[in-house]
């Protein structure tokens, strides 16, 4: 039996709450994927989630990416980047990542098609999209999205469009947040009639910890939980964005 507060049974009941509110909401149970985030966490925890059947794991940074790649080589995990990208970085990511959830504009697609051409490899991307008027927020602009994605599919070949993703960041007002879900719904359905050539329009990438529930009412297909999984971090929500440094890695 797991302890009651282990990684493992943290993500068994994770697992649950996700289904019962895909069920809550009309759909099927396993109709919501879980991204765990294991950003500023260490070998230990993520090696206890390796154990628990975690197979793909949610990084922010280029460079905490890189060093955990060598050390858990061993456990064959797929790194997904969602957190904002330098440009500079986009070579590590080409390397070492399965996927990116972050692509928000285009010199940084610009610099991923060149560094994956050079790998020879191609990788799934969602489009992170603002949909709230916070200051601070990443993303492309919703009303950018068409010539975006038209651009891609056909000048980069190496990112394969899949859907898209968003962050809600204002927490404390639940209604705030239910309209930057729906925002992405909205404009998911709106591309997928467009069906622009080579592009997937699928996956919503949307809710975290605190908001996940919302999210899977609004139509996500995919949360990305760290806090109620691998437990607190150490700093404040300011890290969700890049400004600030990076913190130790516990
Ligand atoms: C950290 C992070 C998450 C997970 O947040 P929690 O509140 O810890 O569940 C999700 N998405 C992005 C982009 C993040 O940076």
């Amino acid at each position: 039996m797991a302890h009651q507060d282990s990684i493992s049974s943290r993500l068994a009941a994770i697992r649950q709450r996700i289904d019962d509110s895909a069920q809550r909401a009309g759909r099927a149970a396993g109709s919501v994927t879980l991204l765990p985030v294991s950003k500023t966490f260490g070998e230990a925890p993520i090696r206890e989630a390796v154990a628990a059947g975690v197979r793909r794991l949610g990084e922010n940074k280029a460079q905490e990416i890189r060093s955990k790649f060598e050390p858990l080589a061993d456990c064959g995990i797929d790194w997904v980047m969602i957190g904002n990208l330098q440009t500079n970085k986009a070579k590590d990511i080409a390397r070492m990542a399965s996927e990116i959830q972050s692509l928000d504009r285009l010199d940084l697609a610009v610099a991923l098609e060149r560094r994956l051409q050079h790998e020879g490899r191609a990788i799934d991307a969602l489009v992170q999209i603002k949909t709230s008027t916070e200051p601070t927020k990443y993303g492309l602009p919703p009303d950018e999205l068409l010539p975006f994605l038209r651009q891609v599919a056909r000048d980069m070949p190496t990112l394969r469009i899949r859907g898209l993703m968003t962050l809600a960041i204002n927490l404390h007002d639940q209604d705030a947040v239910r309209a930057c879900f729906r925002t992405l719904r909205v404009l998911r359905d709106r591309m997928r009639e467009e069906a622009v050539d080579g592009v997937e329009m699928e996956r919503l990438s949307m809710g975290m910890s605190g908001d996940f529930e919302i999210a899977i009412e609004e139509g996500s297909t995919e949360v990305r939980i760290g806090t109620a999984i691998f437990g607190g971090r150490i700093y404040n929500d300011d890290y969700y964005w890049p400004e600030t440094e990076t913190p130790p890695v516990k």
